[in-house]
C-alpha cells in the first residue's frame, strides 16, 4: 500500500472523527426526510470555521503543482468523506463545482473575488457551477442559454437544471453561448451572483438517492451580468479555449468522482465484512465464499483509487488527463455497484431493511453513472481519445 505523509493520515482522521459524529446521521436523517440538511445547520458552522477542510472534504485544489501528496491529499479526503456519506460531503459549505471552473477558468483578479468570501469562516457559503439544460445533458455543446453583450454588461437568458447547491449559493459558474451555430466555440462562463434580478430557482429537484446535497433548476430572465463577471475575460475564449475550459473542469471532477465512489464502495464492504464476521459461521463454505467475493471487490476498489490518483498526477504535473480520467470514470461505477449489491445480498434480509445505510447506499451510487458524463458518454470520449471515433459537430 501507498504510504501517506503524516499531514494526509491527520486529514483523514479527521474527516473520520466528523464522519462518524455527524456527517453519516446527517446523511440518513436528509434521505428519510428527502431534503438536504438546511443551511443553517449547526454542522456547517462546524466545517465553515475549520480553515481548509471542507475544501478538502468536497476535494478543493490547494493549486500545488509540485509532486508531493497535497494535491492528492484532497481526493483522498474526499474519499473519506462519501464513506460516511456522499450527499452530505457535496453539501458542505464551499465553492463546490465552482471551483474547478474558477481555477481552469478565472483571471487572478476573478478568482480573489470570488473565492475570497469562503475566507470569512463566520458563517457557511457555497458556490455552484451550471452546465445542463433540458436539452444538454452529456452533449454540452448543445446548451441554448445566451449571453448577449449590452454595453458594460452581458445579459443572460435561458434554463439551466440539475444544478448542486445553487439555490443556497452566493454565486454560480454558469456556461452560455454567444451563437449557438459556433457550437462549443460560443461557451462563455459567467459569474451571477445572488440576488441579481432575472435569477430565479425554479425547484428542489427531488432525488431517488443522494439526497444530503440539494438539486435545482433555476431560470435566467434577462440576467444582467457585468463585464468583470466573464471568467477568464474576452480574450481567454479565443482558439477555443471556452469549450476546452469547461473540459478542464471534467477532467478533475471526473477523478473526484470517482474518489467518492470509491469511498462509498468501502462503506458497502466494510457493511458486509462486519456482517460475515459476526454472523456466518466460521470456516464455513458460505463464509469462505463472502470472503472471497469481498476480497475481489476490495481489489477492484483500490484499483479505482490508484486510477483516479494516477488522473490527478498526470493533471498536476502538467500533463494531459483526459484520457485517464475518462479510464476511472468508466471503471469505477460497476465495480460500486457490485459492492453495493454483494453487501445486500451479504446481510439478505437485515440490509433491504429502511433503516440500514446499504438501501440508501443502492440508490445513492447511481449518481455515480450520470454525474460527471454517463458510463455511455466515457466510452465515447475513450474511443475518440484512442481511435479515428467519429466527432459530432
Ligand atoms: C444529482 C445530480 C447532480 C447534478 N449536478 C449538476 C451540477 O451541479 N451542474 C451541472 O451542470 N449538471 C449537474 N448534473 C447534471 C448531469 O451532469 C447530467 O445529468 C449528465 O450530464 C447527463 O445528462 P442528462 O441527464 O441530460 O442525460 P442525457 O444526456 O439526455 O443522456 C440520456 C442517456 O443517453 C445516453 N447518451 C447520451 N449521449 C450519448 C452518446 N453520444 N452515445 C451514447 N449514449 C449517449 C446517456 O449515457 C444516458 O444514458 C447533475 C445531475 C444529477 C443527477
Amino acid at each position: 500500500m501507498i504510504e501517506l505523509d503524516r499531514r494526509t493520515r491527520e486529514m483523514i482522521e479527521e474527516v473520520r472523527e466528523l464522519g462518524r459524529l455527524h456527517i453519516r446521521q446527517m446523511g440518513l436523517d436528509a434521505d428519510q426526510s428527502a431534503m438536504p440538511p438546511p443551511v443553517d445547520h449547526e454542522f456547517y458552522y462546524i466545517c465553515a470555521r475549520q480553515d481548509g477542510l471542507v475544501s478538502r472534504m468536497v476535494g478543493a485544489d490547494e493549486g500545488s503543482g509540485a509532486l508531493d501528496w497535497k494535491p492528492f491529499r484532497n481526493f483522498l479526503v474526499g474519499e473519506e468523506a462519501a464513506y460516511w456519506d456522499r450527499g452530505v460531503a457535496l453539501s458542505l459549505p464551499g465553492p463546490g463545482l465552482g471551483g474547478p471552473a474558477m481555477r481552469s477558468t478565472a483571471t487572478p483578479e476573478q478568482r480573489q473575488r470570488f473565492l475570497e468570501v469562503f475566507t470569512d469562516h463566520s458563517k457557511p457559503r457555497w458556490g455552484a457551477m451550471a452546465m445542463t439544460e433540458p436539452g444538454a445533458g452529456s452533449d454540452v455543446a448543445r446548451i441554448a442559454t445566451r449571453a448577449r453583450k449590452d454595453g458594460d454588461e452581458w445579459v443572460l437568458t435561458g434554463q439551466k437544471m440539475f444544478c448542486s447547491n445553487s439555490a443556497r449559493a452566493e454565486w454560480v459558474v454558469v456556461w452560455a453561448t454567444v451563437d449557438p451555430s459556433l457550437g462549443r466555440e460560443g461557451h462563455r462562463a459567467f459569474v451571477v451572483e445572488r440576488g441579481m434580478p432575472g435569477f430565479e430557482i425554479l425547484k428542489i429537484e427531488h432525488k431517488m438517492g443522494s439526497r444530503g446535497y440539494e438539486t435545482a433548476s433555476f431560470t435566467l430572465d434577462d440576467v444582467r451580468v457585468p463585464a468583470e463577471n466573464l471568467l477568464g475575460g474576452e480574450e481567454f475564449y479565443q482558439s477555443r479555449a471556452g469549450f476546452k475550459a469547461s473540459m478542464a473542469t471534467f477532467n478533475m471532477t471526473r477523478p473526484l468522482h470517482t474518489a467518492h465512489g470509491v469511498g462509498m464502495g468501502r462503506a458497502a464492504h466494510d457493511f458486509a465484512l462486519d456482517f460475515v464476521k459476526a454472523e456466518y459461521p466460521k470456516h464455513s463454505r458460505r463464509r469462505q465464499l463472502a470472503m472471497e467475493r469481498l476480497a475481489r471487490i476490495r481489489r477492484g476498489l483500490h484499483t479505482a483509487r490508484l486510477m483516479y490518483l494516477n488522473a490527478v498526477w498526470l493533471a498536476k504535473t502538467g500533463k494531459s488527463n483526459a484520457l485517464e480520467a475518462s479510464y476511472a470514470k468508466m471503471y469505477s461505477p460497476p465495480i460500486i455497484l457490485e459492492a453495493v449489491t454483494a453487501a445486500l445480498e451479504i446481510l439478505g434480509e437485515a440490509g433491504v431493511r429502511n433503516d440500514k445505510m446499504l438501501e440508501k447506499l443502492y440508490r445513492d451510487v447511481k449518481i455515480l453513472d450520470i454525474g460527471e458524463g454517463t458510463q455511455q458518454v466515457q466510452r465515447v470520449v475513450v474511443a475518440r481519445q484512442l481511435f479515428d471515433f467519429p466527432r459530432d459537430k
